[in-house]
């Protein structure tokens, strides 16, 4: 009787053990399922985020600063692999102001040949001061890094890098499944980021003279006459137009000419302030268009622009060398002064600047004439 009591007692006593073991088990289980959850929810909200982003500086900002705190990492930084500068071209001419921090464009794969060897997969990386510097900033206090690689279709695209000051933050036995994850959707946001961005770029953008087109001449201008109606300023309108520039063309050939029209572009542009819009309005004409500026500031300008294009020369690949010179239409458009006229205002002013430009050219060529935006013929 007392054995069957005492191995009751011990069975009792193993299956409370087990019962408690059990019970641990499930709990750690549980634990690591909420966790895991939690992970899953965070990395999928960020995930949303930028499948919802279709604005190129918009996500690179993201990437490399709003993350931060939600993926709780202190350094972010992004190369991407740009080999026909498209992306700087997209930033410098939709979004010239948009300069982004923390992101590199680079034009072949050596960097991420270096990195990666051959191993395109996550990777946890130990301090180690030489990568820190090229991947995060000279004085970055990185203790642990994971690298993405960005991949699609088999190509590297570029590489996401996450410096956090917590040693401890990624280390080796970390599992790395969320984000490689994360990386492929990082990846096919870029990727169709930069090609709406660069449709629409196509769509606006003179590809000779990387300046803006007629068309997107047209939708800026219709922005800046209503701000400047709200606002109460004062818009002018400028109309450069190459004088004799056929001759060049006749002289010195349809590339040489080309050239010109290029160089002439980048004489105007440090002549204008950041909010200023230059357009290829046609052939050898430029348009501007100057917000918050008045008739004495568009004369300043315009005549300094004259003056600078007068005084480029140019030479041809048989070393003659030649000048060019501009005539310049102006018009001023104010909502206190022309509050009359609502109506197709943009085509008034493109119109009255227009006719400045042709008494400049009929006056002599190689000068300003500014018109008074209500000036009958
Ligand atoms: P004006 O002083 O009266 O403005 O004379 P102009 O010769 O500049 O004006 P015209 O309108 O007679 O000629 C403009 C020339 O611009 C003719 C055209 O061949 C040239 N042109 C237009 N677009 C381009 C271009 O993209 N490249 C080159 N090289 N030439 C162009
Ligand atoms: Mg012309
Ligand atoms: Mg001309």
């Amino acid at each position: 009787m007392a054995i069957i009591e005492h191995y009751n007692q011990s069975r009792e006593l193993a299956l409370e053990h087990e019962n408690r073991r059990l019970k641990s088990l499930l709990e750690s289980l549980v634990d690591k399922a909420e966790l895991n959850q939690k992970t899953f929810s965070k990395f999928q909200n960020l995930e949303f985020d930028l499948l919802h982003t279709a604005h190129l500086p918009l996500l690179l900002k993201k990437l490399t600063e709003d993350f931060k705190q939600r993926l709780d990492i202190e350094f972010l930084s992004l190369v991407l692999y740009d080999p026909y500068g498209i992306f700087s071209e997209i930033l410098t001419s939709i979004y010239p102001n948009s300069n982004p921090q923390n992101v590199r464009f680079v034009k072949d794969h050596n960097f991420f040949e270096t990195l990666y060897q051959n191993n395109y997969q996550p990777q946890i990386r130990q301090k180690n001061k030489a990568l820190v510097h090229t991947l995060f900033a000279k004085d970055a206090s990185v203790r642990s890094i994971m690298t993405l690689p960005l991949t699609r279709n088999n190509l590297v695209i570029g590489s996401y890098h996450l410096g956090s000051v917590n040693q401890q933050r990624f280390t080796p036995e970390m599992s790395t499944d969320f984000y490689a994850h994360f990386a492929q959707v990082v990846a096919i946001c870029l990727e169709n980021t930069a090609n709406t961005e660069h449709l629409k770029h196509l769509s606006l953008i003179d590809p000779l003279t990387k300046t803006k087109n007629r068309r997107c001449l047209y939708q800026s201008l219709e922005k800046e006459i209503a701000r400047a109606d709200r606002n109460m300023v004062p818009l002018s309108c400028l109309f450069i137009d190459i004088d004799h520039f056929k001759q060049v063309n006749d002289q010195y050939g349809h590339a040489m000419g080309d050239q010109v029209l290029e160089h002439v572009a980048q004489v105007i542009q440090p002549n204008l302030r950041a909010t200023d819009l230059l357009a290829r309005f046609g052939g050898e004409e430029f348009t501007t268009i100057l917000p918050n500026c008045d008739e004495q500031f568009a004369l300043n300008i315009s005549e300094r622009i004259r003056q600078m294009i007068a005084s480029q020369s140019f030479t041809t690949s048989d070393q003659k060398t030649f000048n060019i010179t501009c005539s310049i239409g102006i018009t001023t458009w104010s909502p206190a002064r022309n509050a009359t006229q609502k109506e197709n205002l943009a085509d008034a002013i493109i119109n009255q600047a227009d006719k400045a430009l042709y008494t400049a050219k009929n006056n002599g060529r190689n000068q300003c004439v500014w018109r008074s935006f209500g000036a009958e013929d």
